[in-house]
């Protein structure tokens, strides 16, 4: 069997790494040379749950944030975490490495080839808004700083949005984003708006207003496989709703697709296994009640953290960098909506 795997993002490259790994000749196409850029901030969620589960990436140097300061209204708490809540990366060196590691185990790698595989991965990315029930739009930028920097800064419904904006603390760089459910009319105005504020508040200043802008899916297409390929990563929508966390959910699917390959499954084991293990997460059904009350329960929420509640400014927290898997519950949310 021969397997091309299209796309040599975070799913495609764990995919083939996977595979290759097992002897599969694994062929992976991109349309573009590496190292290249992507826009993303680069946070690893969790990456202690990122290590147990792909051990390979261990090796990988990024930096791990321990606080994190959120902001909604005119509320704002703070957490510092015994345990790493993130690990920020710049997309450039992770994507790269993540390539080299699946050249490593003897995948081949081409550029803009037409694939020859009996079986292909899609691992394409995210493509246009209407091939996903429910999308979203981000804007980001790394910044080159000097000193350093440490605290990751998440600023809920920055300006009225449906969504958020973000510093994330990086090696030498911040990583600073607005992203929030379409349409959003004037996101390019809160970004820039947002650099103000960071600058006012001395956070940090950039200088220049330059950013990279790309949807991303907040919700699952109806079916990860054909007859002859398996969806993977942000081509299938596998991205987390309210964070637009995907690269787990990417590098998740991608093994996930090597296994059911390796193991000579039926194609539809896959889409049972990813629905299983976290189509849960990235319900639609979820998002649009998230969508209709978000910014009511976020504020709220920020504004129970100021009272000192240190259960549920735990609980916010490690929800937004998924370290338990403690949704914030239906009796708790009913409480703080009364
Ligand atoms: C602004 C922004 C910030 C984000 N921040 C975070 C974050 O902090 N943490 C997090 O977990 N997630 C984040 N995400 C989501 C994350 O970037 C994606 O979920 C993740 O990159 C998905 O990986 P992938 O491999 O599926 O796709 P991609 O990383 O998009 O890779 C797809 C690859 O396919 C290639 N390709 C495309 N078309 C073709 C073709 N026809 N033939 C061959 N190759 C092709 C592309 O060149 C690319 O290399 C963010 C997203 C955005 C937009």
């Amino acid at each position: 069997m021969k397997v091309s795997v299209l796309g040599a993002g975070p799913a495609g490259s764990t995919a083939a790494y996977y595979l290759a790994q097992e002897g599969i000749d694994v062929e992976l196409i991109d349309k573009t040379n590496f190292p290249r850029e992507k826009p993303c901030a680069g946070g690893l969620f969790n990456p202690l749950l990122f290590e147990e589960t792909f051990p390979h990436i261990k090796e990988f140097d990024g930096m791990d944030v321990f606080k994190v300061k959120f902001y909604c209204g005119s509320h704002t708490t703070e957490y510092t975490s015994p345990k790493p809540l993130m690990r920020t990366t710049l997309r450039r060196d992770f994507d790269s490495f993540l390539l080299n590691k699946a050249l490593g185990a003897g995948a081949k790698f081409h550029i803009g080839q037409t694939p020859e595989g009996d079986i292909v991965i899609n691992a394409t990315g995210a493509r246009f808004i209407k091939d996903y029930p429910e999308t979203g739009i981000c804007l980001v930028n790394d910044f080159k700083i000097t000193g350093d920097m440490n605290t990751a800064h998440v600023h809920y419904a920055f300006g009225g949005i449906k969504g958020y904006c973000w510093l994330y603390p990086k090696r030498g760089y911040v990583s600073i984003g607005s992203g929030a459910y379409l349409p959003q009319r004037n996101i390019k105005v809160i970004y820039k708006r947002y650099l103000d504020f960071l600058r006012d508040h001395r956070i940090v200043s950039v200088g220049n207003y330059t950013y990279r802008s790309k949807i991303i899916p907040f919700a699952p297409i109806k079916r990860y496989h054909t007859d002859n390929s398996l969806i993977v990563g942000d081509a299938a929508g596998f991205v987390r709703p309210g964070s637009g966390e995907g690269i787990f959910f990417a590098m998740l699917s991608g093994k996930i697709a090597a296994q059911t390959l390796i193991e000579k499954r039926a194609l539809s084991w896959y889409d049972k296994q990813c629905s299983v293990l976290f189509g849960k997460f990235l319900r639609p059904a979820t998002l649009n009640w998230n969508r209709r009350l978000l910014n009511r329960v976020l504020e709220k929420a920020i504004e129970i953290c100021c009272e000192n509640d240190a259960t549920f400014r735990r609980m916010l927290v490690e929800n937004y960098f998924r370290i338990a898997n403690h949704n914030l519950r239906w009796k708790f949310i009913r409480n703080i909506l009364r």
